[in-house]
């Protein structure tokens, strides 16, 4: 039996999870995988320690029209009797929205629930669906200890300045400010800084999380200093399908004069827009960089230009910049977005090394270069993990 921890990331139609054994040091998941396409067509993948997809006849046995909560149990259940058996001792949770409360990870009590519970209008696409599964969890293991962890919390070190809006006083007094998103992400990345960049590590360091959702933190001292979503995960750069930052007139003249419903006008700012809108072709990176249409060149070319002015406005937040990372599906293996972005920043004393940026390599900028430039994979699954064994340990 292998004492272990599971760490789950619910969405509106998938689950992610992941199950780490007990350890000292950096967490190892022995297994993880995803179940897509819930209430509709599920479809169960999984992979073990070293990556390699699990053997049809070892995937836990789907029902067509299973929900969350008919998934959540058989999951635990299923874990629990995978390879000569786990012993869950604790589950983690992803959590969109710790507001403003939240400045780390916290142990699931009926109490933190209702707080969470009020945050759902913040974040109403992701929120529910992460409460939910922490709820269906506590219905099939009522004794399990949770822990949910939160994407808010990381940006909680952020001045006052950097989180208001410049709106009426009151506004911001109700909690209408910049909260930040893809915390988990930054953890991991400044938890790392450390090991590669030595006693630079607390300097001025820009994170670039560029995947389907992408944002930026600037960091001092391994702290977020600021960032480029704001009230929600919509703000800030272009992404796969949002619009990142927009002047708030466009959604006034669409619901005025095109007479757009709230429902349409959230559906084409998180769903038709970013690259999918911009190429009308396909939110997916990799596949416009394949793309030979002018509008998908046309896309990657604003999805960098808008990436390289946000990131010179953040410089602005640390007065300056001693190290860039990517990160994330795009930030991790886009040769091309890289350098799009830095060329723009030739300015600010980055300089790419071509050789190391085709090869995704640790460090990819030049030994002269001011700035030093890094691609780090993110493990937003493992700090997770962590903070779960930690707050439940003893
Ligand atoms: P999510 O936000 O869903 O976790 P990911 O971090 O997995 O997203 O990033 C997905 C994005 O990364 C997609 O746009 C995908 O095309 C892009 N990506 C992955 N590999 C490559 C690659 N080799 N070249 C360019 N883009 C890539």
């Amino acid at each position: 039996m292998t004492d272990a921890v599971l760490v789950l990331n619910a969405g509106s139609s998938s689950l992610k999870f992941a199950v780490y054994p007990h350890a000292e040091g950096e967490p190892t998941a022995i297994l993880r995988g995803k179940i897509a396409g819930i209430a509709t067509c599920p479809v169960f993948s999984a992979s073990d320690a070293t990556g390699q997809p699990l053997p049809q006849d070892a995937r836990m046995p789907l029902p067509p029209d299973a929900t969350h909560a008919d998934l959540i149990p058989a999951l635990l259940d299923w874990i629990q009797s995978h390879r000569g058996g786990v012993t869950l001792t604790a589950a983690g949770h992803r959590v969109v929205h710790g507001g403003r409360r939240q400045t780390g990870p916290a142990r699931v009590s009926d109490a933190l629930l209702e707080e969470l519970d009020k945050l759902v209008p913040l974040a109403p696409l992701h929120q529910p669906h992460n409460l939910a599964a922490i709820r269906c969890v506590a219905a099939s293991a009522p004794d399990l200890p949770q822990i949910a962890c939160f994407d808010t919390s990381f940006h909680r070190t952020q001045d006052r300045l950097a989180q208001l809006f410049a709106l009426p006083r009151a506004l911001s007094d109700a909690g209408i400010l910049r909260y930040g998103f893809h915390g988990l992400s930054y953890d991991y990345i400044a938890s790392t800084l450390p090991a590669h960049l030595g006693t630079r590590a607390g300097g001025r360091v820009i994170a670039a999380h560029l995947g389907n959702g992408a944002s930026m933190c600037a960091m001092k001292n391994r702290q977020s200093v600021a960032t480029s979503m704001g009230f929600t995960a919509l703000d800030g750069l272009m992404m796969g399908q949002r619009c990142g930052a927009l002047d708030p007139g466009v959604v006034l003249y669409l619901m005025e004069e095109k007479h757009l419903s709230t429902a349409e006008v959230t559906h084409l700012l998180y769903s038709d827009s970013g690259l999918l809108g911009v190429s009308g072709l396909s939110n997916d990176m990799a596949t416009l960089e394949a793309s030979i249409a002018p509008e998908a060149r046309e896309a990657i070319e604003l999805f960098c230009f808008r990436a390289a002015a946000e990131l010179a406005g953040l410089a602005a937040a640390i007065g300056g910049l001693d190290a860039l990372i990517f990160t994330a599906g795009i930030g991790e293996n886009s040769a091309l977005v890289r350098r799009l972005i830095c060329d723009r920043l030739n300015w600010m004393g980055i300089t790419l090394d071509p050789n190391g940026n085709i090869r995704n390599a640790r460090f990819i900028s030049t030994a002269a270069s001011a700035v030093d430039v890094l691609v780090i994979p993110t493990d937003e699954e493992g700090v997770i993990a962590r903070a779960t064994q930690d707050l439940t340990r003893g």
